[in-house]
């Protein structure tokens, strides 16, 4: 991290609701938190404590429900760790919307349809995403030195791997984010902002953070999670919390800083007629929006040239929802 900052020694233990851990050592536990009313989600957290002292990482998976690469490569590097090999510690919360899991909901928590990544820094006396938010805040993002949000594309998103982080204009943090994203080692690196989300939360906190995707599609294939858990640990290496990690597999990863989210103005049946990682020139014809007899509803055009860096892959549209994301090197006239 190319900094002297000094860590005080670990004489205490790390705890996150119930789950405690002294130096040395690894928790591990559900907590609850109650988000109003009868309204509980409980958390899979993890909590690794280095022997020697540094800094914190904090880092969420899941935070979409049915994002599952990011959910199994989580638990896979945060298990495999040996605490007596760790400088610093790690709080990582391996699901952190667990009933958006428990019913496979894409993009929102079924139990008030908000979307938890666009709720953040959320609010404690809020709906019951917006506290889930607040407490994640609270008890995981503040008080770390890095944190990471590991996604991939949702039940219905095929995906090219990426980091984002945000420009926030504090030169020191955001060139911390850079030198974690390219560590992470994904084909594409994007540039913020995105409000509502946690990495925002963070960085607007003073903490370098990063969000990392890989996947999708509701499957969790053995060289996706190898590829995000691969990254996550040199993460690790780079921020001075482990000493070695995986060199592959990686990617050389390309900056696109320029970004166009296109959403559907109709709803209907969805017929893309671009591929996920397909470089796009403004002015394409990205597919149709169609009524369920075949005629067309919309035919929306890509504002930038770019890549697909997602695409939503359901037949099945709503107006308003995504249809895909478009990455380019270059800001169009
Ligand atoms: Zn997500």
């Amino acid at each position: 991290m190319g900094s002297a900052r000094r860590y005080p020694a670990p004489m205490s233990e790390i705890a996150v609701g119930s789950v405690a851990a002294a130096p040395g050592e690894r928790a591990t536990g559900l907590v609850r938190v109650h988000l109003g009313g009868e309204c509980v989600a409980v958390l899979p957290v993890v909590v690794v404590h280095g022997a020697t002292p540094g800094p914190r990482i904090a880092v969420t998976a899941g935070i979409h429900g049915a994002e599952y690469v990011s959910i199994a490569a989580l638990r896979e590097v945060v298990l495999g760790l040996d605490p007596a090999e760790v400088t610093g510690s790690i709080v990582a919360v391996l699901t952190a919307n667990p009933t958006a899991f428990a019913t496979r909901s894409i993009y929102v928590n079924p139990v008030d349809g908000l979307n938890l990544n666009r709720e953040f820094p959320g609010d404690p006396a809020g709906r019951p995403t917006q506290r889930l938010a607040a407490w994640l805040v609270e008890h995981v993002i503040a008080g770390s030195d890095v944190f990471v949000d590991m996604h991939c594309g949702d039940m219905c998103e095929a995906l090219v791997s990426f980091t984002g982080i945000e420009d926030t204009g504090n030169a020191l943090v955001d060139a911390r984010s850079r030198e974690l994203a390219d560590a992470y080692g994904l084909q594409y690196l994007l540039i913020g902002p995105s409000p509502g989300t946690t990495t925002t939360a963070a960085a607007a906190r003073g903490i370098p953070a990063i969000l990392a995707e890989v996947g999708g599609q509701g499957r969790w294939p053995a060289e996706d999670v190898a590829l995000h858990a691969a990254g996550f640990r040199r993460l690790l290496q780079a921020a001075g919390v482990i000493a070695d990690a995986p060199a592959e597999p990686r990617h050389a990863t390309q900056v696109l800083p320029h970004e166009a989210w296109m959403r559907a103005t109709a709803t209907g049946y969805w017929h893309p007629a671009v591929g996920v990682g397909e470089a796009v020139a403004a002015g394409t014809v990205i597919g149709e929006v169609q009524d369920a007899f075949g005629a067309v509803l919309e035919r929306p055009i890509a504002p930038i040239d770019g890549i697909v860096i997602f695409l939503v892959t359901s037949l099945a549209m709503n107006a308003g929802d995504p249809l895909l994301a478009l990455a380019g090197e270059v800001q169009n006239p």
